[in-house]
């Protein structure tokens, strides 16, 4: 299939899905390799894939969308791209992104913004893995991989329609993916069906001793192996906000109403430190960003500001810095700085610790296993009774936005996009968004929602408990 999807790739070259395509003749020439393989029914022979260009390839750029890393090649491969690699599968393309993953709808990128559907009505692809969750949905690749922060793998997933999988913190390598706030970042699975989803999951989820947050076999060894028939599904009350637009509501409750006629049963459930979730992320990502970025500076890494050779440090410093970083970085690099400063760290960054916490016992309280990380294996016997298996949710509050609209928001607005996703990135949870279609009686209301095929579907988020991450795919295969 390679061919196929490189000519899609240069059909659509007009969306800015990719930062770099890889040369054609190499791609063609390791589908040839793998053929053989492929015809004699390996799995993973030929698949092609898309990564995001924050994760490191040694044969292409890996920039993170910035003008600051524009010209840096990786010596080496990332884990998950090199066990993909190992299992020949074919690297095919670098994607776009917001810069250093920040962002919600692929716009900040030193390549210019991603669009997704045609020119004559361009439609946000969704943010930060934009790219790769275009390159699957409109077939330029197989699968892909992204990252997700705060939301950047399922936000992106839910706009453009197909399913986006964030695991659980700590189960897939980060060793050779661009760091951006490293207690939250975690590595994605873009797909169009589940089974694909599940064996790309099974293949990239072990342990890498090169990264030093990669959960230890031990730890591994007594995750959720728990998998009821029916299943007790949470719904947090507290995620039904007034500014929820009404037909993802109705889709959300049509979802529901489909899970308890398939046996499952439905359960209230609250959440309550969610309202402080959003607020937390944006104090804590931006201040782990402000210390990651801080490398950034011209000597030791990234591209220097042209002719300043010779200048004193600090001018050579802030020249390169100001010239590499967008505007959007720069502001986190700031509230980050600002945040972590003698005078507001007990206000901002100590207190925002602390709402993680409470989100995440929120969390603990729900789920009817408790959290593995939590308690010690001897510890590990009982349920309790009461809790939920999974909780499903919206992935966004509003159907997928037009470009134009989003660039009229100003930089707080663009935030409150992430409120349903944050909370399971604070928590380190598994969670997949899963595309579900819009209600028909929406047809007369929301025209605009059944025009063409991009803006179709609603992304809804099944949330699981540490560890889970099986339970949460298993989930998926009971919606609609
Ligand atoms: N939109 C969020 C942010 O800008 C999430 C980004 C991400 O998950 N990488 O921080």
């Amino acid at each position: 299939y390679a061919e196929q999807y490189l000519a899609r790739q240069l059909e659509l070259a007009n969306l800015r899905t990719f930062t770099r395509l890889p040369d054609r003749d190499f791609v063609l020439d390791q589908a040839k390799a793998a053929d053989q393989h492929a015809k004699e029914g390996d799995y993973w022979a030929g698949r092609v894939l898309a990564i995001k260009d924050n994760i490191c390839t040694k044969d292409m750029k890996t920039t993170a969308a910035s003008g600051i890393l524009k010209d840096f090649t990786s010596p080496y491969d990332a884990t998950v791209v090199k066990l993909l690699r190992d299992a020949r599968c074919i690297i095919a393309g670098k994607t776009n992104m917001d810069e250093f993953g920040m962002g919600s709808h692929s716009t900040h990128s030193h390549f210019g913004p991603v669009q997704s559907n045609s020119e004559q009505h361009p439609m946000s692809a969704g943010g930060s893995s934009g790219g790769s969750a275009l390159a699957v949905a409109t077939n330029q690749c197989w699968a892909a991989l992204g990252t997700d922060t705060g939301g950047s793998v399922r936000l992106p997933a839910a706009y453009n329609g197909i399913l986006g999988f964030k695991p659980s913190y700590g189960l897939l390598s980060r060793w050779g993916v661009i760091a951006y706030a490293n207690s939250l970042d975690t590595v994605g699975i873009f797909s169009a069906s589940l089974p694909a989803t599940q064996n790309i999951f099974e293949k990239l989820n072990q342990y890498d001793p090169q990264d030093p947050t990669s959960l230890p076999p031990s730890t591994r060894a007594r995750l959720g192996k728990y998998r009821p028939k029916s299943l007790r599904i949470g719904v947090p009350l507290d995620y039904n906000i007034s500014t929820l637009h009404p037909a993802i509501r109705r889709a959300w409750m049509q979802a529901l109403k489909h899970l308890a006629e398939e046996g499952h049963r439905l359960c209230p459930v609250s959440l309550p430190a969610t309202r402080h979730a959003l607020s937390a992320y944006y104090v804590l990502a931006p201040a782990e960003a402000s210390s990651n970025l801080a490398k950034y500076d011209g000597v030791r890494y990234g591209s220097r500001a042209e002719g300043i050779d010779g200048t004193p440090e600090s001018v050579l410093f802030a020249k390169t810095r100001g010239q590499g970083f967008g505007a959007e970085v720069q502001r986190r690099i700031l509230l980050g700085a600002f945040s972590l400063s003698a005078q507001a760290i007990d206000n901002y960054f100590i207190q925002a610790q602390k709402v993680r916490r409470l989100v995440q016992q929120d969390f603990d309280k729900a789920f009817r296993t408790p959290n593995p990380l939590l308690i010690s294996s001897r510890e590990a016997t009982g349920l309790i009774k009461e809790g939920v298996d999974v909780l499903v949710c919206p992935t966004a509050p509003t159907p997928t936005p037009t470009l134009a609209s989003v660039r009229e928001q100003d930089p707080i607005t663009t935030y409150t996009n992430d409120v349903f996703t944050v909370p399971a990135s604070l928590a380190g949870l598994p969670a997949l968004s899963v595309p579900v279609a819009f209600d028909a009686h929406d047809r007369d209301q929301y025209p605009e929602l059944f025009e063409g095929s991009k803006t179709t579907w609603a992304g809804l988020q099944i949330i699981g408990q540490y560890g889970d991450d099986e339970l949460v795919l298993h989930a998926a295969k009971s919606f609609p």
